[in-house]
């Protein structure tokens, strides 16, 4: 069983998220600066939600094309040997951060965040394929290097957007009968209804909007990218990313985002930030517009006034053409160059963020 955080033990699930402020989706903003500078989420005739700007979607028309590369260039983005494993010691969390600021990657945008006395989980995918059936799709390089029955309580769970890569239905399941709090893009909402996520535990954030979670402010930012579970319902949810701001800390989650202007805007109205976890894992030429790739990561970190960079989206699913080490490679080389950095810990392994570098190198094993 996963534990529930305190407060949610004493309130009950059903009593509602008390240490997290629902907003009223309907209601005005709640940072007028924020609110007047981030571009608003919106929706095009059709209903479905835009893009800050023109962006282009590897659509059903590059399918014959994607057969002929995934027959001839397909087996590239996988380990030639079988990776891990990898473990999280559950004991390591039971204590706070020493810092107050303590990271796990645990795997492609899984993400362990204990920012000033809370514990969010982000993107969680522990299903061992990242598809709309189990029995084919990109399947994980090593197992979760934590199972759900091991997580410390948590306070909230963070999805960015609905791809099977970061909305995990079996995972969801899962982590839903603990009642925990779960903030989401907007029209996420009936998914995870359907999931059994009960109604009260979940809050939909849209481009500018906050949730409090306990002292750390939850803030949607915008995103470059795209949605789906399948080719009929592409774009009938947002995708975002978060800002997350402790009294202490103040870290920023790209989720998944091509190249924009938004980075700059971001880091303007909410930077510097004391990490950044931005993609860096399946960009290809075909795509160039919804994943960025390690080199314009680099340059995303720089405009968002990153101190450190931890790279996510990578290592864990071969979901692109490029060589399963290449984004990591790359981004140490464009780190080198512009003095970026990294944090690079072994899947799994948390770690103390104190503003230093840490290369762990487990990818070379
Ligand atoms: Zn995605």
């Amino acid at each position: 069983m996963v534990g529930v955080a305190p407060q949610e033990a004493e309130n009950g699930p059903a009593g509602g998220p008390q240490h997290l402020t629902t907003l009223d989706m309907g209601g005005g903003p709640t940072d007028p600066e924020v609110q007047e500078a981030l571009p608003r989420a919106q929706r095009g005739p059709d209903g479905k939600y835009l893009n800050p700007l023109p962006t282009s979607v590897a659509g059903p028309g590059m399918l014959p094309r994607m057969i002929r590369r995934y027959i001839t260039e397909g087996r590239r983005g996988e380990p030639e040997h079988p990776l891990g494993p990898f473990r999280t010691d559950p004991a390591v969390l039971q204590t706070p951060a020493a810092t107050g600021l303590r990271v796990t990657w645990l795997g492609h945008s899984s993400l362990l965040l204990e920012v000033d006395g809370i514990r969010i989980l982000t993107d969680p995918a522990w299903g061992e394929r990242a598809s709309f059936v189990r029995f084919m799709g990109p399947r994980r390089f090593y197992p979760t290097p934590l199972p759900i029955a091991d997580l410390p309580p948590l306070d909230a769970v963070l999805l960015s957007h609905d791809h099977y890569d970061h909305l995990d239905q079996g995972t969801i399941e899962q982590i839903a009968g603990t009642g925990v709090a779960i903030v989401c893009s907007l029209g996420m909402r009936p998914i995870l209804e359907r999931w059994g996520v009960p109604p009260a535990r979940i809050t939909e954030l849209s481009w500018g909007d906050s949730a409090q979670v306990g002292a750390c402010t939850l803030t949607a930012t915008p995103a470059r990218h795209f949605s789906g579970r399948s080719l009929w319902n592409r774009n009938e949810t947002l995708w975002s990313s978060f800002v997350i701001r402790g009294p202490r800390h103040n870290i920023f989650f790209g989720a998944d985002s091509g190249p924009f202007p938004g980075f700059q805007q971001i880091g303007r109205l909410f930077g510097p930030f004391d990490l950044t976890m931005l993609e860096i894992g399946a960009y290809d030429d075909d795509w160039p517009d919804i994943h960025m790739g390690p080199d314009r990561a680099a340059e995303a970190h720089l405009a968002l006034g990153g101190r450190l960079l931890l790279p996510i989206h990578w290592g864990t699913f071969n979901l692109a053409f490029h060589p399963w080490r290449e984004p990591v490679e790359r981004l140490l080389g464009a780190a080198r160059a512009q003095g970026i950095r990294l944090l690079l810990p072994r899947p799994g392994v948390p770690m103390d963020v104190t503003g230093d570098e840490h290369h762990s190198n487990w990818w070379k094993a």
